[in-house]
C-alpha cells in the first residue's frame, strides 16, 4: 500500500525566502505559539522519511499551501471564513496586523487534482500544491468586500505571534513532474465559495 501524508506549508514556518521550494528548510520558532502544530508536522515528514528509508515503504508527501472551498468550516478563524461571514452579514472584515503579510489561496478541486496525481506518481519526497498567485491579506479583505458587493469597512486588530509574513509555493517540481498547476484564478474561486457561505447563512437562519 502506499502512505501518503497530508503535510503543510506551515512546515516552512515564517520563511526567510519567498516564494518556498522544497528545499527551503524552513524557519519554525519550536516553542512558539503555532509551534505545536508546525513542529508535529515537521516530525510527521520525518517519520515518513525514515519508514521510506529502512522499511522502503512508498510514501507520497503532500505539502499544502492554504486552500479553500464549499464546505470548508464557517467558523474556524481562518482568513476566507472569517472575511466571508463577515461580509456578507454586514460587519467589518478583521484584517490583523497592517495586512501586508501575504498568502496564496488554492481552489480545494485545483488541490485534490494535485493530491490525486502526486499519489499516483511514483514521487517518494515532499511536493508543495498550492496556488502561486500571492495577495496581501489587505487585498484580499477588499477582493471579498467587492465580490460579496458589501458596505462592510476594514477593521485593524493586532497580530498574532508568529504570523508567517510570506507565503507562496514554488510549483516547479509539481508542474515538472505532476505536470500539475492550478486552473483556478482567486476571482472564480471566491464566486464558487461565496454561493455556498450565501446557503450556508440562509439555511441556518432558517
Ligand atoms: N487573518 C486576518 N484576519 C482574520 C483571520 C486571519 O487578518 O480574521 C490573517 C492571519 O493573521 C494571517 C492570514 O490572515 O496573516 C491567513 O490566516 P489563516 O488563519 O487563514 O491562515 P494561515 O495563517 O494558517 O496561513
Amino acid at each position: 500500500s502506499k502512505f501518503l501524508i497530508a503535510s503543510t506549508s506551515e512546515i516552512y514556518g515564517d520563511p526567510e525566502v519567498n516564494p518556498q521550494n522544497e528545499e527551503y528548510w524552513g524557519n519554525v520558532n519550536p516553542t512558539g505559539f503555532r509551534s505545536v502544530y508546525d513542529e508535529s508536522k515537521r516530525f510527521a515528514e520525518a517519520i515518513t522519511m525514515a519508514y521510506h528509508r529502512k522499511h522502503n515503504i512508498d510514501i507520497r508527501i503532500a505539502r499544502i499551501f492554504n486552500t479553500y472551498g464549499p464546505r470548508m468550516r464557517l467558523d474556524d478563524g481562518r482568513a476566507l471564513p472569517n472575511f466571508m461571514m463577515q461580509a456578507l452579514k454586514g460587519e467589518p472584515l478583521t484584517v490583523y496586523g497592517d495586512g501586508s503579510q501575504t498568502r496564496s489561496f488554492c481552489y480545494v478541486d485545483d488541490l485534490i487534482e494535485g493530491i490525486i496525481r502526486l499519489y499516483k506518481s511514483g514521487i517518494n519526497e515532499p511536493v508543495n500544491l498550492g496556488n502561486p498567485d500571492e495577495v496581501s491579506i489587505l487585498n484580499f479583505a477588499r477582493e471579498i468586500l467587492d465580490i460579496t458587493d458589501s458596505d462592510s469597512g476594514i477593521e485593524f486588530k493586532p497580530l498574532p505571534e508568529d504570523d508567517p509574513k510570506v507565503r507562496r509555493p514554488d510549483i516547479t517540481k509539481a508542474k515538472k513532474l505532476l505536470n500539475w498547476e492550478p486552473e483556478v484564478s482567486r476571482e472564480e474561486g471566491l464566486k464558487l465559495v461565496l454561493e455556498y457561505f450565501r446557503n450556508e447563512i440562509s439555511r441556518n437562519s432558517n
